[in-house]
């Protein structure tokens, strides 16, 4: 199987467990704080997720934890296979870090204070105007909303979108692609939950494709 060709054609990745093969909130902590992991686990329900990384990451900070360790953490987080980033490599000529492959990151913001504590906020700040998004998108970020001000950003029109995800923050966007563009779906996460019954029920406007190990992802790529 093979996409047909395209002239332009916009390739949008996840991070977390789409593009990376981990959670790099959880990551950072797993590897140089398992009780801190613990902790979140237990506080996950309460406090907004951006707010609880924030705070955990004060409290990592307060333990002692140096920005060269969690750089170093982050620097062995495994990869899809690395096969997404060697897919964007080939395909851009380009190979020093992340921002030289894409066009924009998306992100919270956090910036190193002087102390080396990373300080974390959400896209959305919670004292200002917040998205009115009913689909279900946390409260830090609409990404559906970002796509579509990506792609303003971004004219004229691209002629495919290609969509990497997994989780439920992902079904927004996802609900926006057109016919002619398509999601590749990791299993047996949220937004697999999510856009199953969409998909039987033939309410879903882009083309699927499922995949679980990253192997399955490069494979994918590969047909672009
Ligand atoms: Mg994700
Ligand atoms: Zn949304």
């Amino acid at each position: 199987m093979s996409f047909p060709a395209v002239e332009r054609q916009l390739i949008v990745f996840d991070f977390d467990w789409s593009l990376a093969d981990q959670d790099s909130d959880r990551w950072v902590f797993e590897v140089l704080a398992p009780k801190l992991r613990k902790k979140m686990k237990e506080l996950k329900k309460e406090v907004q997720w951006t707010d609880l990384v924030a705070q955990s990451l004060k409290e990592l900070h307060d333990l002692g934890a140096t920005r060269e360790e969690i750089e170093d953490t982050l620097r062995i987080m495994p990869f899809v296979s690395a096969s997404a980033c060697s897919f964007l490599i080939a395909r851009r000529g380009k190979s020093k870090g992340l921002e030289n492959l894409f066009d924009e990151i998306i992100t919270n913001p956090a910036e190193w204070d002087p102390s080396g504590l990373l300080k974390l906020r959400r896209r959305i700040d919670p004292s200002g105007p917040q998205h009115d998004c009913k689909v279900g998108c946390s409260p830090n970020m609409c990404k559906g909303d970002e796509l579509d001000a990506f792609l303003q950003r971004h004219g004229p029109e691209f002629d495919r979108i290609v969509y990497v995800g997994d989780g439920s923050n992902d079904f927004c966007p996802v609900l926006r692609l057109r016919k002619q563009d398509v999601v590749f779906c990791r299993r047996y996460r949220g937004l697999h939950d999510l856009i199953r019954p969409y998909e039987e029920e033939g309410r879903l406007h882009c083309q699927v494709q499922y995949w679980t190990g990253a192997w399955e992802a490069e494979a994918l790529l590969d047909q672009l």
